[in-house]
């Protein structure tokens, strides 16, 4: 039975929990935009669009994500590009970067890379702030990477890319080494829930403790920062004593921990020491231009 835009609305808000929804789905199968349905509410879709909305619809009310199936979401007020192969960005990710660019000076040029960069969520949002810093962004997943160039692509942005597990082959250095890395425990009931069933088990769980990958990123980044080069990473926000812990016990300097935006730790920091030890008469060190492995 064929319905107008105001009566499948109408329907799919009773059965959705969350009723904006609704608007967010059928926007996307009408190829519209949300304003465009309160001024069409008698409009009737054509049958294919009505199908395609409902196919939306059932999905999303069988667990997938929006995000994965609008192929969009929004972040750092970015429409990026997401599919099931990378993580879908999160508000509290973007709580980091501000933490960054507050901390990082503005010039001389910074050389950056972002790690497991997945849709290329920071690496995006730090090129958009800071056009003239060198950003690289890596993952080993070849399809994020594919992804997160297409949207440097789409949005304008100057970022390199490369396939790369965290920092295997990449010397360096860095002025800062940042990432959102896998955080969740094996075990966490929370992956049996929400939009993390559909998340690629790679860009979620690291271990039994959910520390694997950020053992590696605070072991592997601090040879590679320059004198005075700064770490950041998210966590899980049960996580900052261990974070803070494991980046004293390799030798960072300024190690803390700060909130997201909901009050919960969430990310962890620290620098490699401005001189004491640096090997300042390293010359791989003095001489490696970051960009020749490319
Ligand atoms: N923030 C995600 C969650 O716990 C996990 C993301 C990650 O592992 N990097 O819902």
């Amino acid at each position: 039975m064929k319905k107008t835009i105001g009566e499948l609305l109408h329907d799919a808000r009773q059965r959705l929990a969350e009723p904006a929804e609704a608007e967010i789905l059928l926007a996307h199968a009408m190829e519209r935009d949300r304003s465009w349905l309160y001024a069409h509410p008698k409009h009737l879709p054509t049958t294919q669009k009505q199908g395609r909305f409902m196919a939306l619809l059932t999905r999303r009310l069988t667990g997938e994500p929006v995000a994965y199936l609008t192929g969009l979401r929004e972040f750092w007020s970015m429409p990026l590009r997401v599919d099931q192969h990378t993580l879908i960005p999160r508000p509290e990710t973007e709580h980091l970067i501000e933490f960054v660019l507050e901390r990082l000076p503005d010039l001389p040029p910074q050389r950056v890379i972002d790690l497991g960069c997945g849709c290329g969520t920071i690496a995006l949002a730090l090129a958009r702030e800071r056009p003239h810093w060198e950003i690289l962004a890596s993952d080993r997943s070849a399809n994020a990477l594919a992804l997160a160039r297409t949207n440097a692509q789409r949005l304008g942005l100057n970022v390199s890319f490369l396939r790369t597990d965290w920092l295997a082959g990449i010397t360096g250095p860095f002025d800062l080494i940042i990432s959102n890395p896998p955080y969740v425990a094996e075990s966490d009931t929370h992956l049996g829930r929400g939009d993390l069933r559909f998340e690629p088990r790679g860009a979620l769980i690291a271990g039994p403790d959910g520390l694997d990958a950020i053992r590696c990123l605070v072991a592997q980044a601090r040879p590679r920062l320059c004198p005075g080069g700064l770490l950041a990473f998210e966590h899980g926000h049960d996580q900052g004593a261990m974070c803070r812990a494991l980046l004293e016990q390799a030798g960072y300097h300024e190690v803390g921990t700060d909130l997201d935006l909901a009050g919960l730790p969430r990310f962890s920091h620290g620098r490699r020491n401005a001189c004491k030890d640096f090997p300042i008469d390293d010359p791989d060190l003095q001489d490696h231009d970051w960009r020749r492995i490319l």
